[in-house]
């Protein structure tokens, strides 16, 4: 059952770490517009995190936040501006082209399973194609398959997706699915390198919600009958609840924060992730969540400094605008990237950011002085007039 602990298999059945990100960052060069402008989109920004088997890591944010950039990263389909990987203890040469060897290891599942099927094909072709790629788990040797034992390796994958019975989805094309089929199609075309790691991008966001769980349980029977690592990335938060055992949180870029996914949703210690919650759960919600009315999500060319969320945090403070918060431990395997948790900032570092705004627009030297730069201004400022005065 998905939230209690995991029967694990396998020879990483302790949980030892699968694959493990340092650092990894990635900016997108953008240029060219008409003001003549050229810069980056600080897509990735120095993300840490490690995989191990047996475990469901979820990736939790608003849309635009990173996350696909983030599983595409750790897919090695786009190459890190910086950072390191290690898959199974071993480093990977971050800018080298990612070998078969790696994406056996490693499989993405994507949000779209109307576009990741081919039309023309029926669902033996999609799971045949990998199975001849990588070879048939427990043949003898690849390249010399024989038609009973393709049968019987289609079977099983469909079995493990639970689609049943197999001979007859096997034969079934595309259209003749519903969209959480073929999205287990998709899982099941993943499984058939017998992969290590599974990264899951919004997985179930495009299916109707009376299929969603369905997907999601057997994401959760994947990792407790198989030991499987997943990364399942989603903008609901309490869907990640419901199936990770861990929540990294991200806001623009960056993990804000981190731990075991029913601390995280039951004490959010980062404002964002408060934010985030207090957004009532909408199970028919299929839109990626935008937190109206509280501002929104930074240009990411030109990302506020410090804090990326200081300009939407109603507990911003000078400091914030100034200087990036270093991941602080809030409990066990809980961590939270935000200056609130740092007790030796002095008054003027935690004065309220408006309230400093006004002071040093106020005290503003003579032209020419160095004067410093002061915050953009808070957001809820229109909104709630009078909250920080
Ligand atoms: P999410 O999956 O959380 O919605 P993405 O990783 O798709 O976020 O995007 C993060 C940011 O990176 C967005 O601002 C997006 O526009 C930008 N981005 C993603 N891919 C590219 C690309 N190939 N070129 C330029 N910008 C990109
Ligand atoms: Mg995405």
């Amino acid at each position: 059952m998905i939230g209690q602990s995991p029967v694990l298999a396998g020879p990483d059945a302790a949980g030892g770490t699968l694959l493990e990100a340092r650092g990894l960052t990635k900016h997108f060069p953008v240029g060219g517009t008409r003001f003549g402008g050229h810069g980056v989109v600080h897509a990735v920004d120095d993300i840490s995190l490690s995989l191990p088997a047996g475990r469901i890591t979820a990736i939790v944010g608003e849309s635009g936040s990173g996350k696909s950039t983030l599983a595409k990263l750790l897919a090695r389909l786009i190459r890190p501006t910086s950072g390191t990987l290690a898959l199974d203890g071993r480093a990977i040469r971050a800018r080298a082209r990612a070998g078969r060897g790696y994406a056996r290891r490693v499989q993405l599942v994507l949000q779209d399973p109307f576009a990741s099927l081919n039309p023309i094909h029926d669902v033996r072709y999609h799971l045949v194609r990998p199975l001849k790629l990588h070879g048939i788990p427990g043949s003898a040797e690849r390249g010399q398959h024989r038609s009973g034992a393709l049968d019987q390796a289609v079977a099983d994958l469909l079995g493990r997706v639970s689609l049943t019975p197999p001979d007859v989805f096997a034969a079934k094309y595309p259209h003749e699915l519903s969209g959480g089929q073929r999205q287990r199609v998709a899982i099941a075309r993943a499984l058939a390198v017998e992969p290590a790691i599974l990264l899951a991008d919004e997985p179930v966001s495009m299916l109707d919600v009376s299929i969603r769980l369905g997907v999601l349980n057997l994401l959760g029977d994947l990792r407790e009958r198989e030991g499987l690592a997943i990364v399942y990335v989603t903008h609901d938060i309490a869907s990640a609840r419901y199936l990770a055992d861990t929540i990294a949180v991200m806001y623009a870029g960056r993990i804000v924060e981190t731990g075991p996914a029913a601390v995280v949703t039951d004490q959010p210690a980062h404002p964002y992730t408060q934010l985030l919650l207090s957004a009532a759960p909408d199970p028919d919600r299929g839109q990626p969540v935008t937190l109206r009315g509280r501002g929104a999500p930074p240009n990411l060319v030109t990302p506020p400094p410090g804090c990326r969320f200081h300009p939407r945090c109603p507990h911003a403070m000078l400091i914030c605008s100034q200087a990036v918060p270093p991941m602080a431990h809030t409990g066990a395997g809980h961590a939270s990237a935000c200056w609130l948790h740092d007790a030796g900032l002095s008054a003027a570092q935690r004065a309220p950011l408006t309230v400093a705004a006004v002071r040093s627009t106020r005290s503003a030297p003579p032209s020419g002085a160095a004067a410093p730069q002061p915050p953009p201004p808070h957001p809820d400022d229109a909104a709630e007039p009078g909250k920080e005065a």
